[in-house]
C-alpha cells in the first residue's frame, strides 16, 4: 500500500543491521541519500574549513604525513572520561556537527522536487530524532545475526562486538519508532524483496 506524502525517509538499525546495503538499494531505485556518517568524513577532508579548524584547536599532531586527519590521534584526545576529554569532543562536535548540518540541508534543498530523501542516522533513537521525519524506516535483525554479521565484518573481538551492541538502543525501542520494519534476518536476495516493497511504498507518483 502506498503511503501518500512521503518525501523525509528517517532509515535507522542497530550496528551491522543492513542500514548501507538498504540504503544503497533504496538509491540505485531513485531515492537521495544523506548519511550523516559520511558527511562526517566529508566535512574534515583535507582542504576544508572543519580540518583546519581542527588543527587550530588540537595542533597539527591531529595529520597523518599526507595531511589527512589522523582519527586514531584525535580519538586519544577525545575518547575519555576526564574533564580534558570532554571538553576536546565538545569541540570537536561543535566543529563538526553544524558543517553536517549545512551540508545535509545542502543536498536536501539539491534534491528534485518529488525525490524522496533518505536520511542514514544510525543513532536516531539515542537521538530523539524520529519526529523530524514523514516516515520513519527501521532495519531489523535478531541479535544473534546482528553479532555474527558484526564478528564477520572484522575488526572487532566478541568482547567489543558485545559493547557496541549494548552500547546503542535496545532493539525493542527501536522497534518502538518504526512506521517500516524491514526484515533483514534472511538472504541478500530477500532484503532486496523487502526494499522493493518499500519502495513501493514510497516511491514518487
Ligand atoms: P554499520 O552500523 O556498521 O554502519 P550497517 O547497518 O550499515 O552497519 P551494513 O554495512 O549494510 O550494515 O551490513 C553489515 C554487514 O552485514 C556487511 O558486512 C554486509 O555485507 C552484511 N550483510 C548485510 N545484509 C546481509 C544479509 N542479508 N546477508 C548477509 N550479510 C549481510
Amino acid at each position: 500500500m502506498a503511503t501518500p506524502g512521503v518525501r523525509r525517509v528517517g532509515l535507522t538499525g542497530g550496528i551491522a543491521s543492513g542500514k548501507t546495503t538498504v540504503a544503497d538499494l533504496l538509491a540505485e531505485r531513485g531515492a537521495l541519500l544523506i548519511d550523516s556518517d559520511v558527511l562526517a568524513r566529508e566535512v574534515v577532508e583535507p582542504g576544508t574549513p572543519g580540518l583546519a579548524a581542527l588543527v587550530e584547536r588540537f595542533g597539527p599532531g591531529v595529520l597523518t604525513a599526507d595531511g589527512h586527519l589522523d582519527r586514531p590521534a584525535l580519538g586519544r584526545l577525545v575518547f575519555g572520561a576526564d574533564e580534558a576529554a570532554r571538553s576536546a569532543r565538545r569541540d570537536l562536535e561543535a566543529v563538526v556537527h553544524p558543517a553536517v548540518r549545512a551540508r545535509a540541508a545542502e543536498l536536501e534543498a539539491s534534491a528534485g522536487l518529488d525525490q524522496v530523501v533518505v536520511h542514514v542516522i544510525p543513532l536516531l533513537v539515542e537521538t530523539g530524532r524520529s519526529g523530524s521525519f514523514d516516515l520513519v524506516v527501521v532495519v531489523d535483525v535478531d541479535p544473534a545475526v546482528q553479532r555474527t554479521r558484526l564478528l564477520a565484518r572484522g575488526g572487532l573481538d566478541p568482547e567489543q562486538a558485545d559493547a557496541r551492541i549494548a552500547a546503542q538502543a535496545s532493539r525493542a525501542d527501536r522497534l518502538a519508532v518504526a512506521d517500516v520494519v524491514v526484515d533483514n534476518n534472511g538472504t541478500a536476495d530477500d532484503l532486496a524483496r523487502h526494499v522493493d516493497d518499500l519502495w513501493e511504498r514510497i516511491r514518487p507518483r
